[in-house]
């Protein structure tokens, strides 16, 4: 005998049987079905209840599954816990398809729904892969400031607030503080949410998203973090296609097994094969969505789904990230999957002198970073890491065509509720 709880996603009538379809955490729904000759009392329990009432029931796996939506249980007794007071406001079953400005309104609500669920279940599944592979290899998780005083980039895509007297900002990437801690630390990770104020309007940006962040100290060049990169993605890809082949089904995914080394292709050699496509694309800027997407269709003539775009023009990149010798190229790298930017990283400057001179260059102002200078100070290591979107790389696990659909709550220009 097992207990099982759950919301009524489904109310049918057969004949004399009833037909409750409850689903719980699980994904696929409970199936229970009461005879009205047989199950008399529980019957007329279930007759009474409309779609969405919460509930327990106690029952055994039913000898024999007629079911194909679901799991049936022979049921023996049924606990109501609560009743909608209104019809719900979207439908549950999924049998309707709901437009996505509906979905983002009433995910806490529809996430009752098998389809959602899975989402949502495969999006804990990728947390927990990337916790346990970066455990596995010696990472340590952090948790790092999210108000902060300066940013990684400077201020024109900062939130704004004020910190009691002083004006403080919501942090964009942990990026400065996860490097001051390579001071003390060999490798440590952070999953964290990225603020970002600019005014997106897009498929594949969010105000308010979430990182998987990472940084290795004691590294011998930028291989060794594309390396983690890579491992690392290989890894939650392969975690999701064991562990959650219930919910790929539901969302009809076939998640295909990657394999490493994933190609390495050289910032002028995109340009270069871009160009070559006609797309018009500079040297010394980052490259633009459309070249991003163009790419992404090159390389998947080649079997490429994720590449590696290395040695960033200085003139695109942020202060931090090492610099070739000739000043011009750096050792940042894009990580994309099929023609989207699912994560950023690369090998980082750790030298003092050469770190005071490039936030100069980039038009800062050292002073501003001096906490964060000061902890290159004392023995710093060569070191590297990287962001990686969680939104970004669940948006290209299973398909989805807009950002939005890859998180719970949506933070975008237009919204700041529920
Ligand atoms: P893009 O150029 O695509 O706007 P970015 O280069 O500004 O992204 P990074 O600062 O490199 O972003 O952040 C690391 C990773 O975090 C990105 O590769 C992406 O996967 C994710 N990310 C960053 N900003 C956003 C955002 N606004 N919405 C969703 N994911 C984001
Ligand atoms: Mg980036």
């Amino acid at each position: 005998m097992t207990r099982l709880c759950g919301w009524v996603i489904r109310k049918a009538r057969v004949g004399r049987v009833l037909i409750l379809e409850v689903c719980g955490n699980n994904t696929k729904p409970y199936v229970l079905a009461l005879r009205e000759d047989r199950d008399r009392d529980l019957f007329h329990i279930a007759e009474r209840l409309d779609v969405g009432s919460a509930l327990c029931f106690e029952g055994d796996l039913a000898p024999l599954q007629r079911s194909k939506r679901g799991v049936e249980y022979s049921v023996s007794k049924i606990e109501v816990y609560a009743k909608p007071i209104e019809p719900l406001p979207v439908d549950i079953s999924g049998k309707v398809p709901t437009l996505l400005d509906t979905r983002i309104k009433y995910r806490w609500l529809l996430a009752r729904n098998p389809v959602e669920k899975a989402l949502f279940k495969i999006r804990a599944g990728v947390l927990k892969a990337a916790r346990k592979y970066l455990e596995d290899n010696g990472f340590i998780e952090v948790n790092t400031p999210k108000i902060v005083a300066a940013g990684a980039e400077g201020g024109a895509t900062l939130f704004k607030l004020q910190y009691f007297e002083r004006e403080a900002y919501l942090s964009q990437s942990p990026q400065l503080y996860k490097q001051m801690l390579i001071s003390s630390f060999e490798r440590v990770y952070e999953i964290t949410p990225y603020f970002r104020a600019e005014k997106f309007n897009t498929t594949r940006h969010l105000n308010e998203s979430w990182g998987i962040d990472v940084e290795q100290g004691f590294i011998n060049s930028l291989e060794d973090v594309l390396e983690t990169a890579e491992k690392l993605v290989v890894y939650i890809v392969d975690y999701v296609r064991l562990n959650y082949k219930e919910e790929l089904e539901v969302l009809g995914v076939d998640l295909p097994k990657l394999s490493t080394p994933f190609k390495r292709l050289k910032f002028t050699e995109a340009v270069e094969i871009l160009r070559s496509e006609g797309v018009e694309v500079s040297e010394t800027e980052d490259l633009s969505d459309v070249a991003e997407r163009k790419l992404g269709e090159v390389m998947a003539e080649k079997k490429h789904y994720l590449y590696f775009i290395t040695g960033f023009p200085w003139s695109s990149t942020g202060f931090y990230y090492m610099r070739e010798e000739d000043g011009v190229y750096t050792r940042k790298f894009d990580l994309d999957y099929m023609g989207l930017e699912i994560a950023s990283g690369g090998q980082r400057e750790h030298r003092y002198e050469k770190l005071v001179e490039a936030i100069r260059e980039k038009g800062l102002n050292p002073e501003n970073f001096e906490f964060y200078l000061e902890a290159f100070k004392y023995g710093l290591p060569p070191h590297g890491g990287f962001g990686m979107g969680v939104e970004r790389l669940i948006m290209k696990m299973l398909n989805l065509e807009n950002i939005r659909e890859a998180i719970l709550f949506v933070r975008d220009r237009t919204r700041l509720i529920p």
